[in-house]
């Protein structure tokens, strides 16, 4: 079937009552900048339950980008007909299904308009009558080839027969936006497309330790980013210069607890500048078990550090299900990459699993961290990344 309407569905999302308009208008607003490029190429009409995009001829490029714009149930390529006279539209409906594939079919009406003169169910039996009479499909109500929908509405019949799913979620920034410590590995770009897709906006910090680790880590991340401009199409990365603090920890620990003391200086870091920005929370992609760090006892021995809320949204995942998630998502092959970070450039023999709050204040009374971190926060450089 040709089609020259997109219907958007929004699914979880129509639940939130009250906060549906602003979703709705968050959603168009993500939509179309999304598909700027295309933007003498349709129009975009809001309504109560969906979003229609009009277009002015077909476009598989557009059905490819809405794909994954977060916050879209599923989507069906319609065509939208001003037909009300049902003769016309029987005539109609049996053109359309001959360019379908398929032996069997079903009729499924939905008269939202409910002033047409006919049910749904008696739409049915007379377009489903008039395509046995003309044709050499057989109705199949269990599995049809075919399932052919005709939606009547108050400004014009739409008929399709495919739905797309969608990328589910929340829109852009609907429920927050939320401060993303992405390093260079698999996890955390995987933890960011995770948030993205829940309606979180995100901007990224990373805590660079140049010369220990080298400038080909921001190239990395850069391009990790990009790949991530698929989902929010402009994200901020801040940059932290994070030696100076790293050489005192490493000149001031016990033995084994560098790795507790760096995580809760990244930590107070991700704070002060989310709060200098205006984000009101903290995510990672952190994922219990898989290092040291990542035991209850470490997580809160350095979530002690702070009030904010910490999203972790890893933290259940295995770590060949966070792999499956990067390759869907284009990041794994650049996390890959071999490269130097800042946890591995200063070995630990032996790194605590059950650090001591105590012990870790007795290390930071050492060396006056306040001013290091401010300074850093002070000497933090910004790059915007946008879709191409
Ligand atoms: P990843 O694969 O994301 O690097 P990881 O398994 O190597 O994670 P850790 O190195 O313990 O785990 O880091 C846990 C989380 O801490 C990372 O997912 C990331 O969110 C954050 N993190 C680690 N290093 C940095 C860094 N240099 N800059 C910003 N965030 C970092
Ligand atoms: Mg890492």
């Amino acid at each position: 079937m040709d089609y020259n309407t997109i219907i958007v569905r929004f699914g979880e999302m129509s639940t939130k009552g009250k906060n549906k308009k602003d979703f709705i208008n968050k959603l168009a607003g993500s939509i179309l900048s999304h598909l700027k490029k295309f933007e003498d190429d349709f129009e975009l009409v809001k309504r109560h339950d969906h979003i229609y995009l009009n277009l002015k001829e077909e476009n598989q490029e557009i059905i490819d980008i809405l794909k994954e714009v977060p916050g879209m149930y599923s989507f069906s390529l319609a065509l939208k007909t001003d037909i009300t006279d049902l003769d016309e539209l029987k005539d109609f409906v049996l053109e359309q299904i001959k360019k379908e594939d398929g032996q069997t079919f079903k009729m499924k009406t939905r008269r939202i308009d409910k002033s047409f003169p006919y049910n749904s169910d008696e739409i049915n039996r007379i377009l489903a009558g008039h395509i046995l009479k003309n044709t050499s499909l057989k109705v199949d109500v269990h599995n049809p080839d075919i399932m052919f929908n005709v939606e009547i509405r108050d400004d014009g019949i739409y008929l399709f027969t495919q739905t797309i799913k969608g990328l589910g979620g929340y829109p852009k920034g609907a429920i927050g936006r939320s401060l993303m410590m992405l390093s260079g590995g698999i996890d955390s770009p995987v933890a960011a497309y995770l948030m993205m897709k829940r309606g979180i906006e995100i901007s990224c910090i990373h805590f660079a330790s140049p010369p220990y680790t080298s400038s080909a880590v921001i190239l990395k991340l850069q391009d990790i980013l990009k790949e991530l401009t698929t989902f929010q199409n402009k994200i901020h990365l801040y940059i932290v210069p994070f030696t100076k603090i790293q050489e005192e920890i490493y000149n001031h620990s016990f033995q084994g607890y560098e790795v507790t003391i760096m995580r809760r200086m990244m930590y107070r870091l991700a704070e002060k500048l989310a709060r200098k920005v205006h984000i009101y929370s903290i995510c990672n992609g952190e994922s219990l078990g898989q290092v040291a760090s990542q035991t209850i006892e470490s997580l809160y021995a350095i979530n002690a550090v702070t009030n904010y809320p910490i999203i972790r949204p890893l933290s259940t995942f295995d770590k060949v299900d966070i792999i499956k998630i990067s390759k869907d998502i284009n990041t794994y092959d650049i996390s890959i990459r071999p490269y130097e970070d800042c946890c591995t450039i200063f070995p630990i023999k032996k790194p605590k699993t059950a650090p001591k709050i105590e012990d870790c204040l007795k290390i930071e009374e050492r060396f006056d961290y306040e001013t290091l971190l401010n300074e850093a926060i002070e000497n933090t450089e910004i790059k915007i990344i946008k879709a191409e």
